[in-house]
């Protein structure tokens, strides 16, 4: 199915900014170096460029994208109207990137995830995969509470059907064709982590470890985290669904047994107290109904958003010089 490649690709690595002024410059000189040292050794060309896109930031970041964009065509600026979010900006990334780049490669701003990696993913582009998953090593730079929910999170994942590599950030490459192929996805809430393995390219996983952040904080706030978690199930699967039906289906069972015994009970001329049940009932049967109303509207609420075929972003700017088109294989 995969064919090795001969030709070297030009890589464009895409890196979401969100009120990331901190962290720009540095990272900025990093990326750089790494690239012209992957383009020294003949891995890259050397039109592999970083495409920063910012996202909303309310800081100086877009200024600072700016002036590194005049100063240097190797780093391009794609920036939105407004904060979309980390998934809507790797995604703009990526699909600007892909009309000129053979492989693109999304990666944190904040250079947390471990950029030497990048020689395994060019190497696994290279014996022909199409997708490329950074894996993580290990959570040691997470808290306890981040390690339990992830670990919590993505069993529930599998256990609802998908397909999410564990523990895989969106720190990814993905080839010209993929990108292509992900482009003809509509659906505005997009959770990639749970999409891209659907779509069955010749993919390869490559392991790398998570540093500290540098500077600034994490920009993903608990409400972000949950947002994403949500989206993640519910883009990816339906089985909340069919498991509220099973729920409503024993509920219903139980009732009919209750329903028996209180008969019974009543033609033997028991008089039950049944006080403490009726409530406990009472509270367990509402509080299923809410929560189950409650993962419902969820897809309601998502099949509502998606009816209304809004962008998925907006973008305001893009500044990319001295980039060439890619040619076609
Ligand atoms: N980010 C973004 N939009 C947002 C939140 C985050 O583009 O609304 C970017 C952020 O600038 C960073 C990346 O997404 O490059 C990951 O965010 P962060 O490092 O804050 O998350 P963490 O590493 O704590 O999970
Ligand atoms: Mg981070």
């Amino acid at each position: 199915m995969s064919e090795i490649r001969t030709r070297i690709p030009t890589l464009y690595l895409v890196l979401p900014c969100y009120n990331e002024e901190e962290v720009i410059s540095k990272t900025a000189v990093v990326v750089k170096d790494k690239l012209t040292r992957m383009a020294d050794a003949g891995l890259i060309t050397r039109e592999s460029k970083a495409l920063f896109v910012n996202d909303g930031s309310t800081d100086n970041t877009l200024r600072m994208l700016h002036d590194l964009s005049k100063q240097d065509s190797f780093y391009g600026v794609l920036s939105f109207a407004g904060n979309y979010g980390h998934q809507s900006a790797i995604l703009a990334g990526m699909m600007e990137a892909r009309h000129y780049a053979d492989a693109v490669v999304t990666i944190d701003a904040d250079l947390q995830q471990d950029i030497e990696a990048l020689d395994d993913f060019i190497a696994a582009y290279m014996s022909g995969c199409d997708v490329v998953y950074g894996v993580r090593n290990d959570r040691k730079t997470d808290g306890f509470m981040k390690r339990a929910t992830a670990t919590m999170y993505y069993k529930l994942m599998h256990a609802l059907g998908s397909s999410a590599i564990t523990n895989s950030a969106d720190y990814r490459l993905m080839s010209a064709k993929a990108l292509e192929a992900l482009s003809e996805y509509e659906e505005s809430s997009l959770f990639l982590r749970g999409l891209i393995p659907t779509m069955g390219f010749a993919s390869d996983v490559v392991y790398f470890d998570v540093k500290a952040r540098e500077a600034g904080q994490s920009k993903y706030t608990v409400k972000k985290m949950m947002r994403l978690a949500i989206d993640g199930i519910t883009s990816c699967s339906i089985r909340p669904l069919h498991i509220i039906g099973t729920l409503g289906f024993l509920t219903v069972l139980a009732t009919l047994v209750l329903i028996v015994i209180s008969l019974i009970d009543w033609i033997n001329g028991k008089n039950v107290p049944g006080y403490t049940t009726m409530v406990i009932v009472m509270l367990a049967l509402g509080g299923v109904i809410l929560l189950s109303l409650g993962v419902i509207g969820e897809y309601v609420g998502k099949s509502y958003m998606e009816s209304k075929h809004r962008p998925r972003y907006i973008v305001d700017s893009v500044v990319l010089r001295e980039c060439r088109k890619r040619e076609e294989d």
